[in-house]
């Protein structure tokens, strides 16, 4: 998106140096042409507003339609278990990016860290059975 403004602001620039430039040869049909290129400039450059903005509330949505598809965890004891009692889930994975991720045992070294260890993004947590 930023890529596509810089490029209308670079054409914006490009014809007002024609516009210059026009001014030495003082041609009535290039300024007509210039001044039609401006007009189609700008309103290029509202729909490309108007786009990011729909882009913007289309993310959202999809976030939203995310959450609600997403399987309900529930949290207990320092993790999450699913309505089977299947767990623990990593709390992390699952508020962060909607990822069921298991936790297995921790080595007993890191124990005094955490006793379960998400097999994903690999933080240790503390769940007590
Ligand atoms: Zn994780």
């Amino acid at each position: 998106m930023i890529e596509i403004i810089a490029s209308i602001n670079s054409a914006i620039e490009t014809v007002r140096k024609l516009g210059v430039l026009n001014e030495k040869i003082k041609d009535a049909d290039v300024k007509m042409l210039i001044a039609d290129l401006n007009i189609e400039l700008a309103n290029a450059k509202n729909s490309i507003a108007e786009l990011s903005t729909e882009n913007q509330k289309l993310k959202v949505e999809i976030d939203e339609l995310r959450n609600n598809k997403m399987e309900k965890l529930q949290f207990k004891r320092g993790a999450y278990y699913d309505t089977a009692g299947d767990g623990p889930f990593c709390p992390g994975c699952y508020d962060g990016k909607h990822l069921k991720s298991r936790l297995v045992d921790n080595n007993p070294d890191f124990n005094f860290i955490g006793n379960y260890k998400c097999s994903v993004c690999t933080k240790m947590f503390k769940v007590t059975e």
